[in-house]
């Protein structure tokens, strides 16, 4: 299985850790959703580019142009990945969590914003200055459609409202239903991000198909190492909102007033992405995030695609041959889905099994609630408790499950993995 995907190889294939039991063994990472290994491509890339790596946009030395170059040409990569319309803006950021905290702070006065209560906390959390509607809950596919089509039909019209909804579950893996929410959103005279930070390393996102004005994602579950992430779509909201950041690389023109006016400074935004993006850019992360989408859309899904539903298969018809696992979802067994996959085990705490699939396996899961509480409430419902940090309660062993279980995967993962997985939970 080596060979699938092979201009998609991952490093560290090869990591042995120590087993409690004696001996080591090759680590299994199946922790994907959380942070998916780097491309061979996209290390080979940027170390080719590190020994002339410089700041960009600071003027005519050769290394400086050539990381504008880098720098520019990455917006490219990402908008041909993401299939953007002409005039689409790629700005750059730190994370999905930042791209829609960015959003956030663009948003028109008064919009209102409508985010359902399963979303992670990134997309859940981030409107707090707006006026937000949660929506509860849906069961199927068709009901979160007509659950957001009730909503806005409810609003007043004519204000501005967005609508933020991800595009797979970093909990169930399960795909909602993009275009059938943008359609509604948009029929609505609402706008519509994506985050699609579980959805691009796993699926083609098109802008254009899906019709949404924007998606956000984050390099390090792309295939890219950490410290990059995306807001591309629409630039009306992004050019009429103040600086994200104020500082250097936003301003086009500062100019003290004089003291006859009232003293201080007159600045001439950017309107372009570089609004957004003051202070001296993680270049070395851009170029990565580029280089990973220029993998992906050269190598293509269809493998990918492919592979991982014989992996979720693999996985999941293990799982259902041991009586005490529940699988976690919301829309039903058959509903289609990517490489992520949450249970339970009766009797059994999440973070002790987490702990012992890793002590004695050598196996790399997440345990917790996933950054996702009201969900995971909906799904363990009475089962569910006061959750710690973004994780795990303590609980004592052989104490019933206050937390999930998540397991994931992608390119790169081989049989072996997935196999040692099911066997350690049987
Ligand atoms: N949205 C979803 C669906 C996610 O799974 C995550 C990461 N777990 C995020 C947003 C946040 O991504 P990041 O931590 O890279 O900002």
């Amino acid at each position: 299985d080596s060979s699938v995907c092979a201009p998609l190889a991952v490093l560290g294939r090869d990591v042995t850790v120590p087993l409690v039991t004696g001996g080591e063994v090759t680590y299994a990472a199946l922790d994907y959703a959380a942070s998916a290994p780097a491309l061979q491509r996209v290390w080979d890339d940027v170390a080719a580019y590190a020994p002339y790596y410089g700041s960009v946009h600071r003027g005519a030395g050769y290394l400086s142009q050539l990381s504008t170059d880098l720098f520019e040409n990455s917006r490219t990569a990402v908008a041909e990945f993401l299939d953007c319309r002409e005039d689409d803006q790629v700005v750059f950021t730190r994370s999905t969590t930042d791209s829609l905290n960015l959003l956030a702070a663009a948003l028109p006065a008064g919009c209102e914003v409508f985010v359902f209560e399963t979303e992670h906390h990134a997309s859940l959390l981030p409107w707090r200055d707006a006026r937000v509607t949660y929506l509860d809950a849906p069961r199927t596919p068709e009901e979160a459609v007509q659950t957001l089509e009730r909503a806005l039909a409810d609003r007043e019209p004519h204000g501005p409202a967005l609508v933020c909804v991800t595009g797979a579950s970093n909990v169930t893996g399960e795909l909602w239903p993009v275009r059938e929410l943008a359609a509604a959103a948009h029929a609505h005279g609402a706008r519509i991000v994506l985050d699609a930070a579980q959805l691009a390393p796993h699926h083609p996102v098109s802008v254009r198909e899906l019709d949404v004005d924007w998606v956000a994602f984050s390099g390090h579950k792309l295939y890219a190492p950490f410290g990059s992430g995306v807001l591309a779509g629409r630039s009306d909201w992004l050019r009429a909102a103040e600086p994200y950041l104020a500082g250097g690389g936003a301003s086009r023109k500062v100019a003290r007033r004089p003291k006859e006016a009232g003293g201080g400074v007159d600045v001439e935004w950017h309107d372009t992405a570089a609004r957004h993006e003051a202070g001296s850019p993680n270049v070395i992360g851009v170029y990565s995030i580029a280089s990973a989408c220029k993998a992906l859309t050269e190598a293509g899904f269809d493998e990918l695609v492919a592979r991982e539903r014989y992996l979720i298969r693999k996985v999941r018809e293990g799982l259902a041959e041991v009586p005490a696992v529940r699988v976690l979802s919301l829309f039903g067994d058959d509903a289609p889905r990517v490489g992520v996959i949450s249970f339970v085990v009766d009797g059994w705490n999440s973070s002790h099994f987490a702990a012992a699939l890793s002590a004695e396996y050598g196996i790399g899961v997440r345990d917790g609630l996933f950054c996702a509480h009201p969900l995971l409430r909906t799904l363990l419902g009475a089962e569910a408790e006061e959750p710690g940090e973004c994780g795990a309660p303590e609980a004592a062993p052989g104490e019933k499950s206050l937390n999930a279980i998540r397991v994931s995967f992608g390119a790169g993962t081989p049989d072996e993995h997935v196999e040692r997985f099911v066997r350690a939970v049987k």
